[in-house]
């Protein structure tokens, strides 16, 4: 097994051997022998070359998958599971200064940003292990006539086809891997096009780490190809998903063969409240960073910015001259704080955005533009941007646009912010900004999301459960209700003899 590192760019930049699929613990090529090559988004340079996955390698891996869930996997007790968590918590950890690059080179996340990412994720798998010995069933009090005894056992739900996206592959990769050994089921992940390298490396760790062959899977590839077959396949028991609403709908039409369950974590359009008695200088860094953060491509920016009327113009201007200080760049760069956009389809949906909100009537108070001088014409740069005059019936306030854009929005009344808050068809993220007790718990109660900051924002905990209201998803990641997603609750109801 010889899967080459990316210890350093230099290093990923002079390999040529494409990155293999993971099936059955074997590392090997694509039945097809086609590759496809991921590139830095900061610099355009090939970054590797990646064998493509397709839905003869989907069947594979998932043959592979339900062999482990009925093989010797199917025999590991919680503790055993837990183990193995632990052992990959600290092969992550020994190896988590790659794992951040992987991910600045492959998606263009500051490296300051990935690094800081370390205690997140090791506390999420710590998470997973002690989930794996919390699992546990339910007696009832007789009910039924004649002498019963009732009870309830909480069973893996199978093999698992996770789906990811490239906005965060180390985060997402482990919100979908830690709940299949904390549940003992088996998995076929097929990470993102635009972000696979970290899955591949990761699948290398569980193997070091004691996971069995074929307990995970990696098969990277596209997703109308390799996603679209493993959304569809017949043997597979629950797809988990994150991605955009789009594709979230065809996974819900590809799970009818065989009805299967679904953990879908979709777009947002996300209400970022700020009342005139707010802290204001935390409120300015909190919101700007709430959605700037990422490059704006994070499903829980808040990019609807609801500001109280009597401060308004002054909120909005403060947060523009903080989006004017934020450093733009290349992630490798230290001083970075704002890294490019994945690819040329997002610049030239972010751009787009840009320019129609200008004709639907809104006012661009600062930044707008991509940025093309020097270095930045080699990538995908555009300018943390702020929207004014806008209101909410308009696309750019109604749409996802998965990059650094803000739209401010003035509100008069509680009840007014209430009504602009909850009119889109999203509900994942929303926060609230405010020195009152009463307006913070009024307003974390009438927003309908599946998060809501107050006086922070976008901080996510493993135990805590971080999910959708309305077509921002279907079920919940972290947390123990994270868990209850990957178990199926069988009823025994016996009879004493
Ligand atoms: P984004 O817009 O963030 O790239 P997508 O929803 O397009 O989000 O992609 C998220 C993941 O879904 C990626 O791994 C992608 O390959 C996969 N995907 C895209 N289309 C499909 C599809 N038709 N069926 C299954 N997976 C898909």
């Amino acid at each position: 097994m010889n899967v080459m590192h990316l210890a350093s760019p230099k290093a990923a930049a002079t390999e040529t051997a494409a990155r293999p699929l993971l099936i059955d613990g074997k590392f090997v090529p694509a039945l097809s022998g086609r590759t496809f090559a991921s590139h830095n988004p900061a610099t355009g340079r090939l970054v590797a070359h990646v064998c493509e996955g397709d839905a003869e390698d989907i069947d594979l891996a998932v043959a592979a998958a339900r062999k482990a869930f009925e093989g010797p996997w199917s025999r590991f007790t919680p503790f055993e599971r837990q183990a193995c968590i632990l052992r990959f918590s600290e092969l992550v950890d020994q190896n988590f200064e790659e794992l951040a690059m992987t991910d600045v080179l492959d998606m263009g996340v500051p490296i300051t940003v990935s690094r800081s990412r370390r205690q997140r994720v090791l506390g999420l798998l710590r998470f997973y292990a002690g989930a794996c010995t919390a699992i546990r069933g339910a007696t009832t009090p007789d009910s039924l006539p004649g002498e019963m005894f009732t009870y309830t056992l909480k069973e893996p739900v199978g093999v698992v086809g996770a789906i990811t996206p490239w906005n965060g592959p180390v985060v997402h990769t482990m919100w979908k891997i830690g709940p299949v050994l904390a549940t003992g089921c088996t998995m076929v992940l097929k990470p993102a096009e635009d972000a696979p390298l970290t899955a591949i490396r990761l699948g290398e760790l569980l193997l070091e780490a004691g996971v069995p062959p074929g307990v995970v899977n990696v098969v990277p590839g596209f997703g109308h190809t390799a996603g679209a077959a493993l959304a569809a396949h017949g043997d597979v028991d629950k797809i988990s998903f994150t991605g955009s609403e789009s594709v979230g709908r065809k996974i819900i039409d590809a799970s009818q063969g065989n009805m299967k369950r679904l953990t879908l974590e979709l777009g947002g359009k996300s209400p970022d409240v700020v009342f005139a008695d707010c802290d204001f200088k935390a409120a300015v860094q909190g919101a700007a960073m709430g959605v700037f953060a990422n490059s704006g491509q994070s499903c829980t920016a808040g990019t609807r910015l609801l500001v109280e009327r009597s401060i308004f113009g002054e909120f909005v201007d403060a947060v523009s001259d903080f989006a004017k200080t934020l450093k733009v760049g290349d992630g490798l760069d230290p001083d970075t704080q704002i890294g490019p956009l994945i690819n040329r389809k997002q610049l030239d949906r972010v751009t787009g955005y840009i320019d129609l909100g200008e004709r639907e009537g809104a006012r661009t108070v600062s930044g707008g533009r991509r940025l093309t001088e020097g270095a930045y014409g080699d990538g995908f740069f555009v300018e943390p941007t702020v929207l004014a005059g806008v209101t909410n019936d308009m696309k750019v306030a109604r749409d996802e646009i998965f990059g650094p854009v803000v739209c401010a929005i003035p509100f008069d009344t509680f009840e007014e912010a209430t009504t602009i808050a909850n009119a889109t068809s999203f509900g994942l993220g929303s926060g609230v900004w405010t020195q009152s007790l009463a307006t913070a718990h009024r307003m974390a109660k009438a927003i309908r999301a599946g998060t809501v900051w107050v006086n922070t924002y976008g901080g996510l905990d493993p135990a805590v459960p971080f999910g959708g209201y309305k077509t921002s998803g279907i079920g919940r990641e972290c947390g123990l209700e994270q868990m209850e997603e990957y178990l199926e609750t069988k009823a025994v109801i016996m009879k004493f003899a």
